[in-house]
């Protein structure tokens, strides 16, 4: 075998609590994650030349040492010493700095792209291990799925899919830093904390008007404070008809949940019109297969 090729699909957080800052700076979480069916595109070919080669559709991507595909190349042919090399090709789709985790899926195709490309012969829990040192979010993206996060994201529940929905994802015309976001959270001073474990039963009953009442993102204090368009955005989601709408991870992105496609596309033309946000995606939770 010469040539592989992967999917990475993106996430969002349907809940994100900050439970507390650990001494050494890390924030302890208990997040909710989703995978959806946006996914950036990838494959994997072995190149007579050692080294590892990045290709990519998307300009302003560095496809140097920076690039989290890279990162996770060098950490598997370091670990198995392993001497060929190979050109990795990305059509990117998922939003940059979104709150999409789309570095981390990217890493995750890629770890599992060549442990099965170079017969590396690791378990998914094997991976996991090492790829907790590039992100916390890597194990999660390994796996997808509907799973409940904590710790710093490497303490993994899986837990039921939830019933059928439609998405309007919209990511502003803004950058947001991860850092900048969870430097400015006051965590001992937060007065409100979603309610995770109601949604979790919300899950298990199947029940989406359980969930989508429960929507919560702790982060929104820092970023909605900063970005109006954030709040806008969830407004004007809600006022065309989504259950209820919400900021992503750190952010800007901003998802609303429908019922029905058309309310969801109609929603997504209005955020187009208004210029709230410059990429806009219709969409449903994706459950499948993980490749
Ligand atoms: P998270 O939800 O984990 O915070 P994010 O969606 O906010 O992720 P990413 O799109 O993963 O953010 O990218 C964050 C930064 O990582 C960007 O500034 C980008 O330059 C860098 N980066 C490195 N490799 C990649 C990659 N393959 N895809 C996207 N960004 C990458």
């Amino acid at each position: 075998m010469k040539k592989i090729t992967g999917k990475a699909y993106a996430k969002i957080n349907i809940g994100l609590d900050v439970l507390r800052r650990r001494e050494d700076g890390y924030h302890e979480l208990k997040m909710i994650m989703q995978t959806v069916d946006i996914c950036d595109d990838l494959q994997f070919e072995k190149t007579a030349e050692p080294g590892i080669v990045i290709q990519s559709n998307h300009k302003e991507l560095p496809v140097d040492g920076s690039n989290l595909i890279y990162k996770a190349a060098d950490l598997l042919f370091r670990e198995k010493g392993i001497t060929e090399g190979v050109k990795i090709t990305l059509v990117k789709r998922i939003p940059i700095a979104a709150g999409m985790a789309g570095g981390s899926s990217d890493a995750a195709a890629t770890m599992r792209g060549l442990n099965e490309l170079f017969r590396m012969e690791y378990s998914i829990r094997e991976l996991q291990e090492l790829g907790v040192k590039l992100g916390a979010d890597i194990p999660y993206c390994l796996v997808g799925g509907t799973m409940l996060s904590e710790g710093i994201g490497e303490i993994l529940t899986p837990l039921p899919t939830p019933p059928d929905c439609f998405l309007v994802v919209a990511k502003p015309d803004i950058d947001v830093s991860t850092g900048f976001v969870y430097g400015n959270l006051h965590a001992d001073r937060l007065t409100y904390h979603p309610d995770i474990d109601g949604m979790i039963e919300a899950l298990r009953e199947g029940s989406l008007s359980g969930i989508t009442d429960r929507l919560g993102n702790v982060l929104e204090t820092v970023t909605v404070r900063e970005y109006p368009v954030i709040e806008e955005l969830k407004e004007l989601m809600r006022s065309m008809g989504a259950e209820n709408a919400l900021m992503s991870g750190s952010g800007p992105t901003v998802f609303g949940i429908f019922r029905k496609r058309e309310t969801a596309e109609s929603a997504a033309r209005a955020i187009e019109d208004k210029g709230l946000a410059g990429q806009i995606f219709v969409t449903t939770f994706y459950n499948g297969i993980t490749e």
